[in-house]
Parts: structure tokens; sequence; C-alpha cells
């Protein structure tokens, strides 16, 4: 269908070509030249072949296209005359730089034959607003010539235009009419100027040769302006790492595919966001991070189909807009193709780096009604692949709202991150006397709206959008400062702060917590980080080694949930850990289950044979304290002693007299101390 009307209007526009050819070898005649008018034909023959030869690619809508400036010159021989003049120099200025670009002959034929048709057009209707022969010649040009021959440029320019647009929009099966008018938007300010000028090039030159050099001057004024402007141009609409367009150059080409879209095409948009990016950048250096990016833009660009446009959107974050499509399935296909490119690991400053890709696709008209809403659909199918890594997904609507409303949610709370996260605090207390021995720091979301949120319900998304990052920081932070001020009352007491697993791919961990202490003036013994078998296994190594460092800071390092994640024993033996926390699914269940107490006591022996200490979480009841006692546990934290409180409530219990086990627990010395005593410490 759609090579069959190509082929069919390329036929009927060579055909012209040919009459129009015919018609003017029909009229030709030999001017009548005196010098001067000779001269005068031959500025504008070498205006016109200069200009044919020296194109330059200038910005025209959302792409580069090669722009030639010898539209004033032909247009000065289409109104002088002689036209066979015009149309052999034209013909031969294009014929070989054709060749020289090797296009096919089709090609060839149909551009030679659009410029013949548009100056036989634009001469016939000069000759008939003037009574001027077609072949004819006139040596002296009239301002009642003047309206004549604006026509017959706009009559050169549209056809020209109309003939172009409608044979890509043929070419890339676009719809016809917005083709053109697209075509004619972004042609029409500097062609027009450019073609107007000429009657004053001609008229300059009839009046004196000399004056070349000054007909000249507008036509390179227009030129270095449309240079500058490319350059701007692309400047903003692209990326300054790899050079790919940016998210407004995606979103123009977008919107013109959407608008030049047939009946039953579709528009893929494809969305990509590298994993691990942020710890290569974090552990490598920017540097790295940054040839990692231009690396793998380059082979994206490598895998898409000709047409499909790459951009970078910011930080890991790549798009492909793939239009015209009428079997979605290519997109699926495409996706796997850009997975399969990154898989091959690349070799960067001598290490091989594997990167991984999760990519969301969403289609339009099938998911979205305008460009927008494809790009925010894409959005929400990347973020559902972020969940399992690696994976491509596509838009589906039934988890849209789950999926808008944590993005939302997202967005709330890194503009909320420093005012509405507050931490509270929970007791852990020695098994034998319940006497303090630390206490665990957990973070909640004092949403202004929704109330108070507890982390099960923000830190999973915190976690995939990368905001549990500053989020640890900050939390780390305040938990230091509460640890100087509880210690300035005489509460001297250990914190324990959760990671994330990403803190623990992250080499200057250790350094950072360093510069915190530092800052708070405080030793590593005041700080316990409590992490998760799953987040050590995801790169044991790397995990290790921060941990190591972490604790040749004095920092305790306690095993969090232990019991419900995968952890080889052999990592356990080499981990620089101080503490098991056995997890609270078996704790509180080991009243009633044989099977969870014992659980319960053979995690506690093998924390003993370790050297750690063993803490039971999860202590509710009497019973179930005692228990835990009885299996060997070091340490109890539970609602029993006191559930998660702020940092004000926390400090009255420590300070209130309890009962431990029939006995009076040892109340802390919270008397204040003189501010030198306390420096010391
Ligand atoms: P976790 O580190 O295992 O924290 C203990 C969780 O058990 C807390 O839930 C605490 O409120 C709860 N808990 C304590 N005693 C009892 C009890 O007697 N019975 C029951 N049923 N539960 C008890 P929370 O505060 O909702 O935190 C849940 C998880 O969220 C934490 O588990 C931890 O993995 C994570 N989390 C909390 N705060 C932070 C934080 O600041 N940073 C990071 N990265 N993770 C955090
Ligand atoms: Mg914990
Ligand atoms: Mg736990």
């Amino acid at each position: 269908m759609r090579s069959k009307s190509l082929y069919r209007f390329v036929w009927v526009v060579t055909a012209g070509g040919a009459a129009s050819a015919l018609w003017t070898a029909l009229h030709l005649t030999w001017p009548d030249w005196t010098a001067d008018g000779l001269a005068v034909t031959a500025l504008l023959a070498a205006g016109l072949v200069v200009g044919e030869w020296l194109p330059t690619r200038i910005w025209r809508g959302d792409t580069f296209r090669q722009y030639t400036f010898s539209g004033t010159f032909t247009v000065g021989l289409i109104i002088t005359g002689p036209f066979w003049l015009a149309a052999v120099l034209q013909t031969g200025a294009l014929l070989t730089d054709e060749i020289r670009r090797r296009s096919p002959p089709l090609k060839l034929a149909f551009n030679l034959s659009q410029y013949l048709l548009a100056m036989t057009c634009a001469r016939i209707v000069y000759a008939a607003l003037t009574d001027q022969p077609f072949g004819g010649y006139s040596e002296r040009f009239t301002t009642d010539q003047l309206l004549p021959s604006l026509l017959a440029a706009a009559v050169y320019f549209l056809v020209n235009v109309i003939l172009v647009s409608v044979v890509l929009a043929l070419a890339n099966e676009e719809r016809l009419l917005p083709s053109v008018v697209g075509h004619l938007r972004d042609e029409i300010s500097m062609t027009t100027m450019l073609l107007c000028v000429a009657p004053v090039v001609v008229l300059s030159l009839q009046f004196s040769p000399i004056t070349a050099p000054l007909c000249l001057l507008p036509i390179v004024a227009v030129r270095q302006a449309a240079r500058a402007a490319a350059a701007s141009n692309v400047q903003a609409m692209h990326d300054s790492l790899t050079g790919l367009p940016n998210r407004s150059l995606l979103m123009l080409r977008g919107r013109r595919h959407a608008d030049l879209a047939r009946d039953g095409e579709q528009i893929a948009l494809l969305l990509l966001d590298l994993d691990h990016f942020k710890e290569i950048n974090d552990t490598l250096g920017h540097h790295v991070g940054d040839e990692l990016l231009r690396l793998v833009s380059a082979r994206l660009g490598s895998v898409v189909r000709e047409g499909d446009t790459v951009a970078r959107l910011g930080g890991d974050e790549f798009a492909v807009l793939c239009p015209g499509l009428t079997d979605t399935a290519v997109a699926q296909e495409l996706s796997r193709r850009l997975i399969e490119a990154l898989a091959t690991p690349f070799d960067l400053e001598q290490i091989s780096l594997h990167v991984g890709a999760s990519i969301g696709i969403a289609l339009l008209p099938e998911h979205a009604d305008g460009i927008e809403q494809l790009v925010q659909r894409a959005d929400i199918a990347m973020y559902v692949a972020k969940q399992d890594r690696g994976v491509t997904r596509i838009y589906d609507p039934t988890h849209d709202q789950n999926t808008v409303e944590r993005l939302a949610l997202m967005e709330e709370l890194r503009a909320g991150m420093d005012t509405e996260l507050v931490l509270h605090y929970q007791p852990k207390c020695q098994a034998s006397d319940g006497v303090l021995a630390g206490v665990e720091v957990l973070v909640r979301w004092q949403h202004p709206v929704r109330g108070l949120i507890y982390p099960d319900e923000f830190l999973a998304a915190a976690e995939n959008s990368g905001l549990i990052v500053p989020m640890t920081m900050r939390i780390l932070r305040e938990a230091l400062q509460q640890a100087g001020r509880w210690r300035a009352q005489g509460l001297d007491v250990n914190l324990a702060v959760n990671m994330s697993p990403r803190h623990l791919a992250d080499a200057h961990l250790p350094d950072q917590l360093a510069a915190m202490l530092e800052s708070e003036n405080l030793t590593g013994a005041v700080l316990t980080v409590e992490v998760t078998e799953n987040s050590i296994m995801s790169d044991p190594e790397r995990a290790g080694d921060v941990l190591r460092r972490i604790r040749e800071l004095g920092v305790a390092v306690s095993i969090d949930d232990f019991g419900t994640g995968y952890s080889s024993l052999a990592y356990l033996r080499d981990l620089a850990a101080t503490e098991v926390k056995i997890d609270k699914t078996f704790v509180m269940n080991a009243s009633r289950s044989e099977r969870d107490l014992a659980i319960v006591k053979a995690a506690a022996d093998l924390g003993h044979s370790l050297g750690l200490q063993v803490v039971a979480e999860g202590i509710e009841d009497e019973t179930t304290a005692r228990l835990m006692t009885d299996s060997g546990c070091d340490l109890l934290q539970g609602f029993l002693l006191l559930p998660p409180s702020p940092a004000a409530e926390l400090f009255a219990w420590c300070n209130r007299p309890r009962e431990w086990a029939g006995r009076v627990v040892e109340l802390p010395d919270s008397r204040p101390r003189p501010a030198h005593q306390v420096a010391d410490r």
C-alpha cells in the first residue's frame, strides 16, 4: 500500500519533470545579450551554482536538514530568463551533488523533476503575468514586474515544498495534510526571505554588476543567522554529555509523530533505566559514570530502527521513541535488543562493568491520548519493571492507580524530607536484669494529610526511587544529634540505625559516618548500624568491605531480621558483625510453636558460637520474655518494654522505676552534669 502510492507519486512527478524539460526545450531561444546583460546573467548563474554546491546543515523543526542558498539566484534567472539556462544549471548542480552522494536513481529522478516542475510552474506564472514569452529573455527589470516576480517566487516555493512533503509523508507512512502544513511552517520564514530578495538582487546587478558583493550580504546574513540559531537550538535540544536528544526534543518529535500518525498506527515509547548506576557512579567516580553513559548511548543508538529517536532524559534514564508501528510486537522486540545490547560488559578503567536495565513501554494511542500522558504511562511501566530489575514491562492500567499514588507519594516525601520525617526510639534491654543496653531508631513520616505513616508504607518506594539515600543520611544526623543531647542529659546510650541495601554498596558510607561522628563530637561507640542478611548477600564482597571499615570506626554492626533472609554461614563467620537480631516472627510465635522456639534457640547458639550478641525483637508479653531469656538471648526488645516512642517519652521511660523479673531495674544516672564532663566522656 505504502510503496504503491509512493511509487505512483514519484512516477507522476518524474513524468511532470520530463514534460517540463520537453516544454523548455521546445521554447529554447538564444538571447540577444549585451555585454552588461551577459554579465548579469553570468553572475546569477554563478550564484546559483555556488549556492547549490555550498549547502549547510541547519536545524529545521526538530531535526537537521541540508539547506542550499541558491534559491535567490534561481528565481533571479527565472524572472530575467533565459529559462533554459536556469533549468540546465539547476539540473547540472543537483545532478553532480546527487551522484556524489550516490543517491538511488529513483530518488535522483524525483529530485531533478521536482525542481524542474517548480521552476517551470514559476516561469509559466511569471510569463503569463508579464506577457513575456516563456523562453524569452529581458534585460531590464521594471517595477511593474515586481509583483509577478514575487508571485513566481511563491509558486516556486509552494510547488517545491508540497512535492517534498508529500513524498516524505508517503515514504514515512504519515498523514499528508499535517506533513504539508508542517513543512510549510518550518520553511516559510527563511525560504520566502531568500526568494523575495531575488528581484532586489536582479535590480541591483542590472544597475551595476559591481554591486554583486553587496547582493550577497543579505544571503550571508540569513545563512549566518540560520547557523547561529541552529547551534543554539541544538544546544537547547540535546544532552551535552552524550549528544543525544534531550527531553524537550523527544517531546517535540513525539508531538510531530502523533500529528502525522495514520489510523491504526501506534507510537511506542520505551523508557529505560540502568540498574545499579548510582553505585557505579559513587564507587568508581563521576568520570567513569560519564564515560559509561556515553558508551551506553552509543550501544542504544546502534540497535534502534531508522527513524526512532534515542534520548537521554537525565541521570541514567533513557528513552526510545518508535513511530509508525502497525505491530506492537516490534516494540517488545526492540526492548529485547536494547537489553541484549547492554548485556556485554563495558570495559572501563580496566574493570569490566555489567549494566542491566529495566524498561517500561507505553503505546500511543492504546495507552495514552497525548505525548505527555505517553511519557507518564511509560514511566509507570518502568517503575513496575524496576521492582524486578532487568525486565521489560508494558503499561497495564490495572496497576496504574497504585503506581501513580506511589509516584506522588515519593514526590511528597522528597519535599517533606527535612520537616516531616520523625524519629521514634525503642529500647533494647539486657535479658538478665532489664538494664537499658541500646535504643533502635525507627523512622516515621508525619504526613500533613494522612497522619503518621509507618516505614512499611514508604520504604520500598524510597528504596526504588533512590530517596532512601538522602533519607538515611538525614536520619543518621538527627539520631547522632539526639545521642549528643541525651548524653548531655546523662543518658549515655548506643543508637541503632537501620541501613538499606543501597548503603552497603556505597564505598563512601564509612567516610560519611566518620565525618558525621566527628561533627557531633562523638565516637563510633555511640552507633550501631542494622543491616539485613539479604542486603549483604546482594554483593557480599563489597558489603563485607564496607562493614569492615564501619567496624574500624568503632561502630557496631547488627544483623537484623535474622533467620528470614538467605545468608551463607561462611559469610556470617567472616562478617564484621557484633550482633544478630532474631526476627520477630519467630520470637512472637515461640510460645505457641515448638518449631519457632527451636529456631530461636539454634539462632542464639549460632550467634554465641560466632561471638555475637543475640537480640530477640518483638517481645510482647512476659511469657515470651522469659522464654527468650531461657533460650539464651542476651537482649530483649518489644512492645512489652516500650513501643517505639518519641525521644522525650523514651527519656522519661528510662528515668521511671520499673520492675524486671521481680526486681526494680537500676535507673541510669541522669542527673545533669557540667558541660566539660560531658565533653570528656
Ligand atoms: P526492624 O528494623 O526489624 O524494626 C523493628 C520493627 O518491629 C519496628 O517496626 C518496630 O516497631 C516493630 N516492633 C518492635 N517491637 C515489636 C513488638 O513487640 N511487636 C511487634 N509486632 N512489632 C514490634 P517499624 O517501625 O514499623 O519498622 C519496620 C521496619 O522498617 C524495620 O524493621 C526496618 O527494617 C525498617 N525501618 C524502620 N526505620 C527505618 C529507618 O530509619 N531506615 C531504614 N532503612 N529502615 C527502617
Ligand atoms: Mg531494625
Ligand atoms: Mg528486625
